[in-house]
């Protein structure tokens, strides 16, 4: 298969990209942004994305640092450029530092965010994760995508560029970065001169099938995780045989204080238009008893809303309606009880 015609631009800067894309929309032509290609590519071999103009951010050092800081009782704060490859990712040790050896979650301190490890290990293979980028999953607004479900347990914040920007905010770096990932020539967001920002809840961004609060002008910079900790964190996934996307997919991130479930968050990916969070079994979790009755009995709403109806369901051809839910609520289960043996392992 091959794509349409294109006309191909490599951007030296962040700058440049925004004047291409302006460019081109005055134009009146259909342009792209093309990170790693992994998704994009794609698409326009099945002729399902024919840009007119593909923009090249591959090469953009400003889009690549990645910084975190660890705070008390497991809170931390990080910061991920866009062009963050998920290979940075899963070699960065800030969130693989002290995995357990057996990974029930049984033995030994889990990272800082082993929902994390989970997810980049069933996420696609070397080739795609040596490529694809966090700024490229998120924008991509795939209804079946791994790392999102991951971002949204965590409360993520998509961080967008535009020449004009809607609103502006300081994205704040962390205040003492450690280990910053490889590229330490990366910008912050406050470093990066004479462009529009603005920041948007990663549950906000995500609208539907490939469908996000991005507008043709803007290029996403960062995500910004602050959490309050997630080391009683799993990802669970049930992956279409070919293409390894999830079917189904679960991020549950436990805190357990005085015995009892202290914050809960869940969020769920492939079974309906986007990845959403869970907040009925969210509800039913905070200030439970951590019993596998308990997680049963929640896990069992993972499809419901708070007011009591059905998130929409996605069915195809790979997987009916009903069956997603099914798998959703059993992968919801095992994520809950592993992120809770290791929240146990990791109480204070
Ligand atoms: C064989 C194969 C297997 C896969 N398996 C999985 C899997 O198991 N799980 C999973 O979750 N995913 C899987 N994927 C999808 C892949 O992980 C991601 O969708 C992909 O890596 C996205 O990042 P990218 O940098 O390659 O984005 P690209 O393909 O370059 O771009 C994707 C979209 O995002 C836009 N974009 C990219 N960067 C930005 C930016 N900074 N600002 C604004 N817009 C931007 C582009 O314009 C385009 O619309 C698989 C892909 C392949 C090819």
């Amino acid at each position: 298969m091959f794509p349409a015609d294109f006309a191909y631009v490599h951007a030296r800067s962040l700058d440049e990209a925004l004047d291409l894309l302006d460019e081109a929309h005055v134009a009146g032509q259909e342009a792209k942004l093309i990170a790693g290609g992994q998704s994009l590519l794609p698409m326009m071999k099945l002729r399902l994305a024919v840009p007119e103009v593909l923009i090249d951010i591959g090469g953009l050092k400003e889009l690549r640092a990645a910084g975190w800081t660890a705070g008390l009782g497991g809170s931390f704060n990080v910061l991920l450029g866009a062009l963050t490859t998920y290979r940075q990712l899963e070699r960065n040790r800030f969130y693989s530092e002290g995995h357990p050896v057996d990974r029930a979650g049984q033995r030994g301190r889990t990272g800082v965010v082993p929902a994390m490890t989970d997810a980049l290990a069933v996420l696609a293979d070397p080739q795609v994760r040596a490529r694809g980028t966090v700024g490229g999953a998120v924008a991509h607004g795939d209804p079946a995508a791994d790392l999102p479900a991951v971002l949204l347990a965590l409360g993520a914040t998509v961080i967008i560029a535009s020449r004009k920007g809607r609103h502006e905010e300081t994205a704040r770096w962390p205040e003492r970065v450690h280990r910053p990932m490889r590229a330490r020539s990366g910008a912050r967001p406050a470093d990066l001169p004479n462009v529009g920002r603005r920041e948007v809840a990663l549950d906000d961004f995500l609208q539907g099938i490939y469908a996000t609060d991005l507008a043709e002008d803007e290029v996403i910079t960062h995500v910004r995780i602050s959490s309050p900790g997630a080391r009683g964190s799993a990802y669970e996934k049930f992956p279409h045989p070919a293409s390894h996307l999830p079917l189904a997919g679960v991020c549950a991130v436990l805190r357990l204080r005085d015995g009892r479930i202290d914050g809960a968050e869940v969020a769920v990916t492939g079974i309906s238009p986007r990845p959403y969070r869970a907040r009925e079994t969210e509800r039913m979790l905070v200030g439970a008893e951590p019993t596998t009755d308990s997680l049963a009995a929640a896990a069992a709403q993972v499809t419901r809303r708070p007011d009591g109806s059905e998130a929409t369901l996605l069915g195809d051809q790979h997987a009916s309606a009903p069956y997603r839910a099914h798998l959703a609520e059993v992968l919801a289960r095992r994520a809950l009880a592993k992120a809770l043996a290791r929240a146990r392992v990791n109480l204070p």
